[in-house]
């Protein structure tokens, strides 16, 4: 996955990411209501001296959760600390981070949905009470102590909020779903990166850039990097249309942004299953991808663009995908779209 140049997965490379980072509210592009909501609360936690209630950030890989989670630490003027859920393996792992938490600090969990649940349980009593319950010792010997933290701010990220145990989603009090980007505010992000990278770039440019980025900013900046390496080589004139059309071609990033995983998803849709409806562990199966992947990284935008539909009975290829492949649908299949609809 992380050879695509459309995945909004975080891969090597993107340490090059943090130099595009946005490093205030006000600098954050998109995600109107999520940034408006957390100005208000951000105010308001700072006017009272408190820390801020805990913060659940959910939506596709990409989308800027860690950059926000930075941003409401600073916006703050407090401490920020970042692990992730596979990271921590015991008890103690997490004991040790909370226990050195200062007063209002943000604690960032990435991928928190893949917490353990036992790890998951030492997290409740110390979100709700900012108290840490430890057995100590083992056998008969064991004993139970608590240890009271600071207060703080749990700032969790995940990919979909249903991949979290209620009681866990139940303890966010501000529960905030990112959503795709649109092509003029990616174009935004897009000419402020060419900036903060000082290279030139037409606005034609930054618009064929923008609209090919598959709703995501870290794409986005990821493609803006590789066209300006294609640009450079070919001499330093500004990047236009035109040059960046060559690049992402060379990158095998389409017209609509589609690169060949999203592609060989679509056609496997088409000639193998006639369209569907076919079950999401079917295709993984075929596509040799976990499912996770499918759910997390490549359906998703491919939803949002009326691409396929996602149904009770499996995942269907929409009209606008039959078009995208250049396939007219068997007969039959059309009356067949019209029927299931979506449902989910
Ligand atoms: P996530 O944690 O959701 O996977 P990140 O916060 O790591 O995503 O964001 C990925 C990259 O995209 C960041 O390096 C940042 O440069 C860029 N980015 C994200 N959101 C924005 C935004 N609103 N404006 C500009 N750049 C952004």
């Amino acid at each position: 996955m992380s050879e695509r140049a459309v995945s909004g997965v975080r891969a090597e490379e993107d340490a090059a990411e943090a130099s595009l980072r946005p490093q205030t509210l006000a600098d954050f592009t998109g995600q109107r209501s999520s940034r408006e909501n957390l100005a208000v609360f951000i105010q308001a936690a700072r006017a009272r001296g408190e820390a801020l209630d805990h913060v659940l950030l959910h939506g596709p890989p990409g989308l800027g959760k860690t950059t926000l989670a930075q941003i409401v630490a600073r916006e703050l003027g407090v401490g920020f600390r970042a692990t992730s859920g596979p990271v921590i393996q015991r008890a103690g792992d997490l004991a040790a981070i909370l226990t050195n938490l200062q007063p209002r600090d943000v604690l960032f969990i990435d991928e928190i949905h893949r917490l353990q649940p036992a790890i998951e349980e030492i997290l409740y009593p110390a979100m709700e009470d900012f108290q840490l319950d430890l057995i100590i010792g083992e056998g008969p010997a064991a004993r139970s102590v608590r240890i009271d933290l600071a207060p703080f701010t749990l700032v969790g990220a995940t990919t979909r909020a249903g991949l979290l145990a209620t009681p866990l989603r139940d303890r966010f009090g501000i529960p905030l779903r990112l959503v795709f980007y649109t092509p003029e505010e990616l174009e935004l992000i897009v000419a402020r990166g060419a900036g903060k990278l000082g290279f030139a770039l037409t606005a034609e440019g930054a618009r064929e850039i923008a609209r090919r980025s598959r709703g995501t900013p870290r794409v986005a900046g990821r493609l803006l990097r590789r066209v300006r390496d294609f640009a450079h080589v070919a001499g330093d004139a500004p990047v236009d249309r035109d040059i960046a059309d060559a690049a992402l071609r060379r990158l095998e990033v389409d017209a609509a942004g589609l690169d060949a995983m999203d592609r060989r998803y679509l056609r496997r849709m088409a000639e193998h299953h006639g369209g569907g409806p076919v079950g999401v562990e079917t295709l993984a199966a075929a596509l040799a991808e976990a499912r996770d992947t499918l759910e997390d990284v490549i359906e998703p935008y491919l939803i949002q663009e009326g691409l396929i539909l996602r149904t009770s009975r499996g995942r269907v290829l929409a009209e606008r995908g039959w078009k995208h492949l250049g396939i007219v649908p068997p007969v039959g299949v059309q009356a067949q779209m019209d029927l299931l609809g979506e449902d989910e």
